[in-house]
């Protein structure tokens, strides 16, 4: 078709794109948009500051990271050998009801529908009989975390209760620099230089262009901010407000340190709440990742370094890195136009692992609404609807996280019990404990079983169930019940020890 509104298009084409950062977000973006825009020759320019470093954090994912390695053209093979990646099948949350407790997040289902009746009543229902039943075992993902084992979703026997999905944990560090390499053979162009201005057209109140503090102007049509907590050319330049959620989520400091591996290669993250916070697990083939996320109104820095040397496993192999952050996003995510991506646009803390996946949406969002240089503002005020929902559904979970605790006696976790929920929480909560009904609301990152996970792992009860479920007897359900175990006990003993299945799949380069 060489119609009139294809070459209007061409004529108003964006012709090049400027991002400006180098950290996970700078080059997740231009490995996707080069790859994305490939048939368009748009110039794409990376410039980042080796001055400036990255904030040198990030390393656990969920399973949608999977999908932009297959956007970028390669696999999780080579990602994982590129970056020491190991596997992610889900979270272990520990202490965080009370000390001595622990349950998991899996990436995976509970269970088998049955009748159009989902799993969980049934589990419910016979909880509500007196039957000990656990959630957690019905769950393969959770199952094989537990042996410490791994197979390939391919490798499974094929059957609804056996589904479950995975993510991967890697070196962040090596992981950008992965995508820096495919980005630049793929026609990105990439500068290092220390960025002193953002030239904003007094005219049109676009970005025209940003210059270097050693003198080089470097132009474009759309600008990408990426600089991370700096936000220099959303935040400082354009102005763009920031919605402040500090009342919310309490812990405002982290404070990473990897050490050498000791203890075993869990195919999972480990999350251990203590009496200001949380301290991360990340293992890695070369190392493991640790780190305190806490809230410096109960600890001060001094005291979170000493915590963190006394709590990890090997010796360590690096300073500690003090991060500060504010838990919020940019009121605009794209204004004029320039678009925020990864810490530049928000940050929530890493409980859930969810800042890579809003970098991966937020770069999806923009090809789905790819402007021209008229920059329609429909495209950006859809782009902040959907970003703001998006952030604010993870806000959620990760605020029931805190909020479900039994911690007594602690003075941070006595105030979250405290916490005013927002409504769309409320309500989830309201409509799971009326019925067991779970709740989807628009840009969701989190699914019915991440919900179940929570509700199950901190005792939040229903009052009743489907009454559909009552088709079944208790012995029947009871039986089934044990038909489920003994099919995820077998798919589990086809499993390989994890780091018998990295050395097979994916040994570090
Ligand atoms: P950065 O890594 O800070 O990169 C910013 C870039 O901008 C750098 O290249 C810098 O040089 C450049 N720059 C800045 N100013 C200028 C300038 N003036 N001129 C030129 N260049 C400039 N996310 C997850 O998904 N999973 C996790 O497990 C996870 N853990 C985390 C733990 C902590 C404690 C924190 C704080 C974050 C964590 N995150 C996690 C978030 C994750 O680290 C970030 O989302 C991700 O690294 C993206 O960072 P970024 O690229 O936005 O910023």
């Amino acid at each position: 078709m060489t119609g009139q509104s294809e070459r209007i298009h061409g004529e108003r084409a964006i012709r090049s794109i400027v991002i400006v950062g180098g950290g996970t977000a700078g080059w997740m973006a231009a490995a996707m948009l080069a790859r994305r825009l490939e048939k368009q020759r748009v110039k794409i320019t990376v410039v980042e500051s080796s001055a400036i470093g990255t904030v040198g954090v990030g390393e656990a994912t969920v399973p949608g990271i999977r999908d932009f390695f297959r956007e970028i053209g390669v696999t999780e093979r080579e990602v994982m050998a590129a970056s020491h990646g190991t596997v992610k099948l889900g979270i272990e949350f520990a202490d965080w009801k009370r000390p001595g407790h622990s349950f998991f997040h899996p990436f995976g289902l509970y269970g088998m529908r049955s009748r159009g009746v989902a799993f969980h009543h049934y589990w419910q229902k016979l909880r509500a009989a007196g039957e000990p039943v656990e959630l957690a075992d019905y769950c393969l993902a959770t199952a094989m975390a537990k042996q410490n084992v791994f197979m390939l979703p391919t490798d499974r026997p094929v059957h609804d209760l056996l589904f479950f999905d995975w993510a991967v944990h890697f070196d962040a560090g090596l992981f950008a620099k992965f995508l820096a390499t495919r980005a630049v053979s793929d026609g990105v162009t990439r500068v290092d230089a220390t960025i002193s201005t953002v030239r904003i057209n007094a005219q049109t109140g676009l970005i025209d262009g940003v210059d270097t503090n050693c003198g080089k102007a470097i132009d474009g049509d759309l600008f990408i901010d990426c600089t991370g907590f700096r936000s220099l050319l959303l935040g400082a330049a354009l102005g763009s407000g920031y919605e402040d959620w500090s009342n919310l989520l309490p812990c405002d400091r982290a404070v990473a340190m990897p050490c050498e591996r000791a203890g075993p290669l869990t195919p999972f993250t480990r999350s251990t709440a203590f009496a200001q916070g949380w301290q991360w697990r990340i293992p890695l083939q070369h190392r493991v990742g640790n780190g305190l996320v806490y809230a410096s109104r109960h600890l001060s820095d001094d005291e979170a370094v000493a915590t963190l040397r006394s709590r990890i496993e090997g010796a360590p192999l690096a300073e500690p890195n003090l991060i500060r952050f504010r838990t919020g996003h940019r009121r605009d995510f794209w204004r004029g136009n320039c678009v925020g991506l990864g810490l530049a646009a928000g940050f929530m803390e890493p409980l859930e692992s969810t800042s890579i996946t809003l970098i991966q949406t937020g770069i999806e969002k923009l090809l789905a609404l790819f402007p021209d240089r008229d920059f329609d503002p429909a495209l950006a005020s859809e782009f902040n609807r959907s970003t703001t929902l998006e952030y604010e559904r993870i806000r959620d979970f990760l605020l029931l996280h805190y909020w479900a605790n039994d911690r007594r006696g602690e003075p941070m976790w006595d105030q979250c019990r405290d916490t005013a929920l927002p409504e769309a929480l409320a309500n989830k909560l309201r409509l799971f404990r009326a019925r067991g009904h779970l709740v989807r609301y628009e840009w969701e990152s989190f699914q019915d079983p991440s919900w179940l996970s929570m509700y199950a792992g901190f005792d939040i009860a229903a009052r009743t169930y489907d009454p559909a479920a009552d088709y079944f007897s208790i012995p029947d359900l009871q039986s089934a019940l044990a038909r489920m175990r003994e099919s995820i006990g077998k798919a589990v003993a086809l499993g390989e020890p994890h780091d018998a299945f990295l050395k097979a799949y994916a040994v570090a380069s």
